[in-house]
């Protein structure tokens, strides 16, 4: 097997397979854990197989880079710590003081702490806009926006935004648009492939998939972009170290398999919330009336594992439901085999109060995981009381 990605194999295929050539020394059918720092010189400046130093580049961590950009349709994958340290080093090589950036009225909480109490303090200026609307995209970019940032769907409120669309404006503009496909994952959904400059993960969620790991992605398609990353991933140095590296490849073998069963069990769980008198709204993009289920479906394989919902009778109400949970875990993060549960004002989320991305008292926010689809119907029954 090449560690090229031949184009002409399928995604469950590239998931086991890209990156991952047997190991020449012993054959290993996985690849090994370079725990390593350094690499013996053959002479000064004489480096076997390219590697100087494993911030700069480890075997494990080029293996899952690889992986990820053939997973993404890319040519370009770079592996980091977290999912922030990946925004991070997407801002700091794109942005110079002076440029403005269009984000989401819904993200993760530290996305947006990281444009709000970070990026904002080197001259950098934002703006917010319901990214589901083409016209308001539109109309915020600026003359000096560089970046028109998306999720989708977004966390916590499941919107869509159609990536296609906002790729038209982006290009009409001249600026990049980076989608953040932690959601959906690339089996789900493919942004490079529908226009997007560069992809964004937190592969500590469906990627890793197992909550045991932390880490980020970015995967673009633009050799120059490509370069310019990791020539600042390498001076900013927040890299993916071989365990982490290992364990994200290890999960994105499974990952086909697992969303779709998240997809199928977030299906039914979100129609039993839809038809319960105790909840006053679900958001999930399988539901026919959700506002971005058209655009999920025709941009999205299935529609993943996370859902989100009001409760009637409002913060108190939301919260106990989250505390009388069993199966369903109180916890942050997501995208792991787990089902987990949580309030995002009070958790994920408090870093968006008061701002334009506040989230409603009201909301809890399942991450459906994969045991059967019974237990946790009843588990979430017996919850909402
Ligand atoms: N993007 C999304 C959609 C997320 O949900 C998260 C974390 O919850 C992040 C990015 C940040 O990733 P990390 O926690 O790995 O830094």
């Amino acid at each position: 097997m090449s560690d090229q990605h031949s184009g002409h194999q399928h995604f469950e295929t590239l998931a086991i397979h890209a990156g991952q050539a047997a190991d020449a020394q012993t054959g290993a059918v996985v690849t090994p854990i370079y725990q390593v720092s350094t690499y013996k010189q053959d002479g000064v400046g004489g480096l076997r197989g390219g590697y100087e130093y494993s911030r700069s580049a480890n075997p494990t961590r080029t293996a899952l880079e690889q992986n990820l950009a053939a997973l993404e349709g890319g040519s370009r994958g770079l592996a980091f710590a977290s999912g922030l340290a990946a925004e991070d080093c997407l801002l700091r090589t794109v942005l110079a003081p002076g440029d403005h950036v269009v984000i989401p009225d819904d993200a993760y909480g530290g996305t947006f702490r990281l444009f709000a109490k970070v990026v904002e303090r080197w001259g950098v200026t934002w703006s917010v806009a319901d990214t589901s609307d083409v016209q308001a995209v539109r109309d915020a970019v600026r003359p000096e926006t560089r970046l028109i940032w998306v999720e989708t769907p977004s966390n916590p409120l499941l919107g869509i935004t159609d990536i296609a669309a906002l790729a038209g404006v982006a290009r009409q503009a001249g600026v990049r648009l980076v989608v953040d496909n932690t959601f959906a994952s690339p089996y789900l959904q493919q942004p490079l492939a529908l226009g997007a400059d560069v992809v964004v993960h937190s592969t500590t969620k469906y990627m890793g998939g197992h909550s045991d790991v932390v880490g980020g992605a970015l995967i673009t398609s633009d050799a120059a972009l490509g370069e310019e990353l990791a020539y600042h991933q390498n001076a900013m140095g927040a890299v993916a170290g071989p365990m982490d590296a290992w364990l994200v490849m290890r999960g994105v073998k499974t990952l086909a398999v697992r969303m779709d069963r998240h997809s199928a069990n977030a299906g039914r769980i979100a129609e039993m919330l839809a038809a319960h008198p105790k909840v006053a709204q679900v958001y999930y993009p399988g539901l026919p009336e959700h506002p971005g289920h058209e655009v999920a479906a025709k941009q999205m394989k299935a529609f993943g594992g996370m859902v989100s919902f009001r409760v009637a009778g409002g913060e108190e109400a939301a919260v106990a439901v989250c505390d009388r949970a069993k199966l369903f875990t109180l916890g942050e993060s997501l995208g792991g085999v787990e089902s987990l549960i949580e309030h995002p004002g009070r958790m994920t989320h408090a870093s968006v109060a008061g701002s334009a991305l506040e989230v409603p008292a009201d909301l809890v926010r399942l991450s459906v995981g994969i045991e059967a689809v019974d237990d946790l119907l009843a588990d979430l029954s017996q919850a909402l009381g």
